[in-house]
């Protein structure tokens, strides 16, 4: 019996724009979340050492020593009372929380899940036979995630709150307060406080990541956090993710990986390590670039009116609401997804992937002319829908 679970939208979107692009047509792609910029220098040359030296064989399965202990490291520094016995490196954070889901869930729980929610997170506890109690965040409120719904929403057959702090696809944060509230509720009732923090660098306007490193030491045995190489060093296809939490969390879900892929690729683990051990300054250079790319998102589609935008208080997506630009033939974010791949030849995804109807994301982590020509289109395309657009001069000028 097939689990009935669609493919990621996320993925299909990626497919959708290799298959056109194969086909040769340009596509503006908007759609994928991953950064443009190469990997580290750094990773490059130590992955490549790595095959040199013969690193080619299994390690063992949590990882190598090396790596765990850089990552405890780096999260004991933020208060977290975690040693690479607290640790496990795993093939992408997407691995990490199917993992979890797998050890921890079972037909009749229930994990609370904020939406907008990325694709993965509702669809994994799903595959785990469990039951995604989706907890809808306001758009008025920015889709900041908010402890007190999440809480209300827990029932006696919840195992797990998961949030992903910034979000994707809303870019929105919670604030120290809100985990430490969800922390204390999730530890009072015996459930875990999964944290997927995979965009932890990507915050904007002076904020500072709150993470849930820091409420560890307090709820040893409950709070888990999840995180990944992929976004903050561009490290997408090399596939390196993480957990931390209890030795038993730890435990289980390494369990469950000895099954399914065994140990992350060990030159790849490499390449995380360096790193780690010296950090890049491609990273904050990728921080910065995609700093700049929003305020060029939110310029350009205040040229659309009737399209709403939030600034997103982190991660590298923009998440319009476009209900003004849907219409008869175009009823829903899917469609004016098709529509925007058909006419600008622009890569979007819909929000309905994201449990909520109504909006697109956008992923600003392409390069900069990926971006402004996609804007290009994108804009011409929604002010067609609403009748109307703002000429750039009128909006504050062109973004360079
Ligand atoms: N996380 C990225 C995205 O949302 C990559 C695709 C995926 O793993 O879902 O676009």
């Amino acid at each position: 019996m097939p689990s009935g679970e669609r493919e990621s939208a996320t993925m299909a979107v990626t497919r959708r724009v290799a298959e056109l692009r194969r086909e040769g047509i340009e596509v503006l792609d908007l759609g994928a979340g991953e950064p443009d910029f190469p990997s580290p220098g750094t990773a490059v040359k130590a992955a490549q050492r790595a095959l040199d030296e013969g690193r080619t064989k299994y390690t063992v399965l949590e990882g190598t020593a090396e790596l765990r202990a850089l990552l405890a490291d780096r999260y004991c520094a933020q208060g977290a009372p975690w040693s690479a016995a607290n640790t496990l490196v795993t093939v992408g954070a997407k691995a990490a929380l199917y993992q979890l889901a797998r050890a921890f869930l079972s037909p009749g729980d229930e994990a609370v899940v904020h939406t907008p929610a990325w694709v993965s997170i509702p669809a994994q506890v799903r595959l785990a036979g469990a039951e995604a109690v989706t907890v809808a965040m306001a758009a008025e409120d920015g889709f900041a995630i908010r402890a007190q719904p999440l809480i209300a929403a827990m029932t006696e057959r919840t195992r797990a709150v998961i949030v992903n702090t910034p979000c994707n696809p809303t870019g929105a944060v919670a604030s120290i307060l809100d985990l430490e509230r969800l922390a204390s509720a999730c530890a009072e009732r015996g459930a875990l406080l999964i944290s997927d923090e995979t965009y932890e660098r990507f915050v904007y306007d002076g904020r500072r990541h709150a993470s849930v490193a820091a409420l560890a030491a307090r709820y040893p045995d409950t709070v888990v956090l999840v995180g990944s190489f992929s976004k903050s060093y561009a490290m997408t296809g090399w596939r390196v993710g993480y957990l931390l939490g209890s030795a038993e969390v730890v435990a289980a879900a390494a369990a469950v990986q000895s099954h399914v892929t065994s140990n992350a690729t060990s030159f790849a683990m490499a390449g995380a390590e360096a790193v780690l051990a010296e950090e890049p300054p491609e990273s904050a250079a990728l921080v910065a670039a995609c700093a700049r790319r929003r305020q060029v998102v939110l310029r350009e589609l205040e040229r659309v009116p009737g399209v709403v935008c939030p600034p997103p208080a982190g991660a590298f997506y923009a998440f319009p609401d476009v209900r003004a630009c849907l219409d008869e033939a175009c009823p829903d974010s899917a469609s004016l997804c098709g529509r925007l791949l058909d006419e600008a030849r622009v890569a979007a995804t819909p929000g309905s992937a994201f449990g909520c109807e109504g909006h697109i994301r956008l992923s600003f982590a392409c390069s900069d002319e990926e971006l402004a020509a996609g804007l290009d289109g994108l804009v011409r395309v929604l002010g067609r829908s609403t009748g109307r657009v703002v000429s750039s001069f009128a909006a504050g000028g062109r973004a360079g």
